[in-house]
């Protein structure tokens, strides 16, 4: 029952269907864009010509240099091709890292991003931006990089490899978590919490089966949205504090690492979270989440060790002190030794006690 609590809803535009990213010009000339600078990874070069060829004498171009965790020379060198194109915008399509780097050529140059997800990250909902300097990675929140309008198209995320779309899903679902439980929790990011977790959970079976089943894709976008609003809502807390620092020192890849991540701090902190407890057990249908995201991640093919993605268990009592250095919000207070046993069962892949 909720007797108090403060909800800022954040300014943007969510265009959602199947074929709406054809309609991105659409979205580019409401912002009042003249010129804009398409975005993406090398990998997805090839959707983001498309997306600029059909912008025709609105588009500056593609630049194809994303990349995970935002390095900042690539930031440096996006933000002077924006510059030197004349660029009035970004439109970012791709997953977190490509809109990612849209963020840190808004934080330089103040431009409007309009993206285009093509995974279940999130980042698209946020104003959180994050850059990786000398191994260090930098996150911080600032308005002007939230971008202002975003187009969900379930088509354009048939291509995810089922891997990366188990665990980025499990990425979202882990916004969801942290938000149930986050110091400035609310009933409306709650309903969105747990409805966007229902509608993935629901989803990825049918993803698996058949990475080009437009239904279970868009059902999965879908919650992913609900959990970037989330993310983007809320102050996250252990979880998202383990990841950031595993992630940022020891380059481990970002979705797999959330969803190897997520199961045991769902048992360290259910214990303490009732509406942790009380959503999780009705989309799942159980009274231990823990158990059940593990083995969902499990009987979906995901890693569920940080051995099997790259992690090594000399480094563990490094994260350890790093995330016991800097405070933040959790509904339990971790010590030094709930760390370690946590972090050593994800090392080793165990199956979470009940
Ligand atoms: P990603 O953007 O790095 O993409 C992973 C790979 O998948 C890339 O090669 C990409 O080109 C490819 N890909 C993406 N969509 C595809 C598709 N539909 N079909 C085929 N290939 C596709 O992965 P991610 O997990 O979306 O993003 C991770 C990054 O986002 C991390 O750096 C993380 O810190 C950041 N992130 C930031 C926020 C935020 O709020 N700032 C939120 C979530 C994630």
């Amino acid at each position: 029952m909720w007797t108090e609590f403060t909800y800022q809803a954040l300014p943007m535009r969510v265009s959602f269907g199947p074929g709406r990213s054809a309609r991105v010009a659409d979205e580019v000339d409401a912002l009042g864009l003249e010129r804009v600078l398409v975005l993406s990874t090398p990998e997805q070069e090839d959707l983001a010509t498309r997306i600029s060829e059909a912008l025709g004498a609105r588009s500056a171009g593609v630049h194809p240099k994303a990349r995970m965790h935002v390095p900042i020379d690539i930031a440096h060198v996006a933000s002077d091709v924006a510059r030197t194109r004349g660029a009035d915008g970004c439109v970012a399509v791709g997953g977190g890292s490509t809109i990612g780097l849209g963020k840190a050529i808004a934080l330089t140059h103040g431009l409007p991003i309009v993206a285009v997800p093509t995974t279940y990250a999130g980042s698209e909902m946020t104003p959180v931006w994050g850059l990786t300097e000398d191994g260090v990675k930098r996150t911080g929140r600032n308005p002007a990089v939230l971008p202002r309008s975003v187009v969900y198209d379930p088509e354009l995320t048939l291509t995810l490899p089922a891997e990366l779309s188990v665990t980025s899903a499990m990425n979202a679902v882990a916004h969801a978590v942290e938000g149930l439980y986050a110091p400035n929790a609310s009933p409306v990011i709650s309903l969105m919490a747990e409805e966007g977790t229902r509608a993935i959970v629901e989803a990825l079976p049918g993803i698996v089966r058949d990475g080009r089943d437009l239904a279970a894709r868009s059902g999965a976008l879908y919650g992913a949205w609900l959990c970037g609003a989330v993310l983007g809502a809320t102050t996250m807390s252990l979880h998202h504090k383990l990841c950031h620092v595993l992630g940022g020192t020891y380059d481990l890849p970002h979705a797999a690492l959330h969803t190897v991540m997520l199961p045991h701090v769902v048992a360290f902190n259910a214990p303490a979270s009732g509406a942790l407890r009380d959503a999780l057990g009705r989309v799942l249908g159980t009274s231990d989440p823990a158990v059940a995201l593990w083995d969902l991640a499990r009987s979906l093919g995901a890693p569920t060790s940080l051995a099997e993605i790259g992690m090594d268990a000399k480094d563990l009592p490094a994260v350890v002190r790093a995330v016991l250095e800097s405070p933040y919000a959790n509904p339990r207070t971790p010590s030094a030794e709930n760390l370690r046993s946590l972090l050593t069962r994800a090392q080793q892949g165990d199956r979470p006690q009940p």
